[in-house]
């Protein structure tokens, strides 16, 4: 018998960690999420929670199926950014340890995870918590975590688990629904199911903008897994990776949950997917546009208005993968080429924005970006500027991966160097919604280039603008460039593919 309401605990732990960015702190945390307690749960059934939104999801289907009495821990969600400092990390550990301990006896435990987490001491956080939960809940207690499929998937984060949800769609529009998916997997298991997991790893760690899943290979073997759930197959998580973590545990990761503990079919499923992936391993290949010809694009839309706009991603400075959101490669050269109509979105400078607020609407300055971050990417730009619109950050997404979900760019303006107008912000974050841009006081539909510091999520945020084939993937210098050869790997396993073209991968026996 289920117990009549059963207790489940609640926590999460979410960042994206680029080895080559800096170090993430408490700041960063508190910046973006980091709540306790009974904040938790009016955040995830607000209708429109800060957290992630597996959260309300996996609130929304327990509270539709029954009664339960959800154990708030703690929710603590960064911008992707550099490994995390280990004393921020160890005391969250700490917390959720002795929380744990103190809601004794729980009847599951729901994590929202990212997976793709590092700490400076600590190549494998996530594995680590998922460990402590287990050790301290017992070896019989539903422990589920809904993780980004960009994680990097670790034997310990497998082991661990009772049902491994990972997204199914790049860009992530499917959180949600991933945490109603973990809430029914949370009932049927508090009724007794018992279940395995297998993961089969492959020595292949593709550039992030080769895992869109609306079509490639990727969509392709994320559709052939779902093709396959049902019976004993309850879930099929097809984890791409996140490369910029730069560790042992990188590369793509097949993951099946089975029900009646079938071991076997959730390992055979795995291998299977695994042995096709591998097959067709070239195709996680993709080139870039060179910045000359995509600013002769965004130009060619700027004279000619029969022209479709263009929308240009800077997918070597995402916030989304780490990158500061503040090279200004592209920028400099919309603005030596005088192109009309263009605007960039968004830039990250606190000190900027904050000149602009003093300055007020109206006010003619010379702009210095980059004055509050010195790193080889953050180059010193400076133009004439008017201060077109003033904003103080908060936002509700519209549109996307971020629809329904609260965020905060922070004191924010709308600056118009010439005909190329910039919008800067305070809270470092990637442009993935309208709202982001509308917020102040742009419409969108009027401009004829669009720049955005993003790899992917923006494409389900703007889609309503911008075709497919008018989306730009922009080559320039970054932390996040898909480039990879640029980087100097040190934990990665070598060889990889397509690092290492001849990379092998040796199928796992038993
Ligand atoms: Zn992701």
């Amino acid at each position: 018998m289920p117990p009549a309401s059963p207790r489940i605990a609640i926590l999460g732990f979410a960042i994206e960690c680029n080895r080559f960015s800096p170090v993430s702190t408490a700041a960063d945390f508190v910046q973006d999420v980091d709540i306790r307690g009974e904040r938790i749960v009016e955040e995830a059934r607000s209708g429109a929670s800060i957290t992630l939104p597996d959260l309300p999801g996996f609130f929304s289907e327990m509270d539709r199926t029954g009664p339960w009495t959800p154990v708030p821990l703690r929710v603590a969600l960064a911008q992707p950014g550099g490994p995390v400092q280990q004393e921020f990390f160890d005391g969250f550990h700490a917390e959720i340890e002795a929380g744990l301990r103190a809601a004794l006896p729980l009847d599951g435990v729901f994590i929202s995870s990212h997976g793709a987490a590092l700490c400076t001491e600590n190549d494998d956080p996530d594995g680590e918590l998922f460990a402590s939960v287990r050790a301290i809940v017992g070896p019989d207690v539903p422990v589920i975590a809904v993780l980004d499929l960009h994680a990097n998937v670790s034997e310990a984060m497998v082991r661990n688990l009772s049902v491994f949800v990972g997204y199914l769609r790049n860009p992530h529009t499917d959180i949600h629904d991933r945490g109603i998916e973990a809430a029914r997997h949370m009932r049927e298991l508090l009724g007794g199911e018992k279940t395995a997991i297998a993961m089969v790893k492959l020595p292949l760690v593709p550039p992030s903008i080769a895992l869109l899943t609306a079509d490639g290979p990727y969509g392709e073997m994320i559709a052939y897994g779902q093709e396959r759930v049902g019976g004993d197959i309850m879930n099929v998580s097809v984890m791409a990776g996140f490369a910029f973590s730069d560790t042992p545990k990188n590369g793509y990761s097949a993951v099946v949950t089975a029900r009646n503990a079938n071991s076997g079919a959730a390992r055979a499923l795995a291998l299977d997917i695994c042995r096709r992936t591998w097959k067709m391993r070239t195709r996680f290949r993709k080139s870039m546009t060179g910045l000359a010809d995509a600013i002769a694009m965004a130009g060619a839309a700027g004279h000619d208005m029969t022209l479709p706009s263009v929308l240009l991603a800077d997918v070597a400075d995402n916030p989304g993968g780490g990158g500061r959101g503040n090279t200004t490669f592209i920028l400099r050269a919309l603005v030596e080429a005088r192109v009309t109509g263009a605007l960039l979105a968004v830039f990250n400078d606190p000190p900027l924005a904050a000149m602009a607020h003093r300055l007020g609407v109206g006010a003619e300055f010379q702009a210095q970006f980059n004055t509050g971050e010195t790193d080889a990417f953050s180059q010193p730009f400076e133009a004439r500027a008017q201060v077109a619109f003033l904003h103080d950050g908060p936002f509700v997404g519209r549109r996307g991966v971020l629809k329904g979900v609260s965020g905060d760019l922070g004191p924010s303006c709308l600056l118009q160097i010439g005909s190329v107008g910039v919008v800067v912000i305070s809270n470092r974050q990637q442009c993935m919604d309208p709202s982001q841009i509308e917020a102040l006081g742009v419409d969108i539909g009027r401009l004829r280039c669009l720049v955005v510091k993003s790899r992917g999520h923006f494409r389900a945020g703007f889609d309503e603008y911008f075709a497919s084939e008018r989306i730009i993937e922009v080559d320039c210098p970054g932390l996040t460039s898909p480039a990879l050869h640029n980087f100097a790997w040190t934990r990665l396993p070598r060889p990889v593919y397509p690092l290492d073209e001849h990379a092998t991968w040796q199928e796992p026996s038993g």
